[in-house]
């Protein structure tokens, strides 16, 4: 059957833009409402920033979901040097630690941006998968790094804000070509952002969130959903028994 990861960056409202946080005050408990709904298990990536400033929050969705790690304050990496990413990257996972009682094992670079030094880090601080890149740009590979890259199929562009019919298309040849599709968007999408660029700002809030609710009823009857925790760690045994 068709598997779906379905993933959610966990930050303040569309960064480095605006320094507010509706998205964790609003956004937030409304996207749990709706996967509890669907009874769908997620992935949050969280930044460690946020884990500190809503840390109830991201302790309850740990019960529920798996905790990934969105570096410490939506940092760039592919601009940072090794040393300062490690250094990063150690402190979000303490703060995810403490916060939650679990270890993260999977991480997303913020807007999509790591580089090899990312994933030299991530094996060192023990993560066992990345999900850094988008399946539509050309990849630069992992280099030595021993961990597994998972890439991300559909940003939430393509499916929460443009209308479901158009989605539902785009829905059906990825669920016919591609035995796991990963979605992605992130938690301020769920309410209307006003004061930032257009390109951020189009479709978010109430429209977002009906769009999310029926495209997961539509997915709940054609898909599996599972944690990218679980697929990286079914990807990790087939590969041992290579
Ligand atoms: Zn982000």
């Amino acid at each position: 059957m068709h598997e779906v990861a379905f993933t959610v960056d966990v930050e303040q409202d569309i960064p480095p833009y605006l320094d507010t946080w509706e998205g964790m005050e609003k956004g937030f408990p409304a996207l749990l409402d709706v996967l509890s709904k669907h009874k769908v298990r997620a992935t949050l990536f969280v930044t460690g920033q946020t884990a500190e400033k809503f840390p109830k929050l991201i302790r309850e969705a740990s019960k529920e979901h798996e905790i990934g790690c969105h570096s410490y304050a939506h940092e760039e990496f592919n601009i940072l040097s090794a040393e300062d990413q490690f250094k990063i990257i150690q402190h979000a996972t303490k703060v995810l630690i403490k916060i939650t009682g679990q270890t993260p094992v999977g991480f997303r670079a913020p807007r999509f941006r790591a580089n090899l030094d990312t994933f030299v880090a991530l094996e060192h601080a023990g993560y066992i998968y990345d999900s850094s890149r988008v399946s539509y740009k050309p990849s630069q590979g992992i280099g030595s790094a021993k961990i597994i890259e998972i890439p991300n199929t559909l940003p939430s562009i393509f499916f929460l804000r443009i209308p479901s019919e158009l989605s539902t298309h785009i829905w059906r040849f990825f669920i016919a070509s591609l035995p796991v599709t990963v979605l992605s968007l992130h938690n301020w999408e769920l309410v209307k952002m006003r004061g930032a660029r257009f390109a951020s700002r189009f479709a978010t809030g109430e429209i977002a969130l009906r769009r999310l609710d029926k495209l997961l009823g539509y997915l709940c009857t054609k898909s599996r959903f599972r944690p990218m925790r679980e697929i990286a760690e079914s990807k990790l045994a087939a590969s041992r028994f290579r």
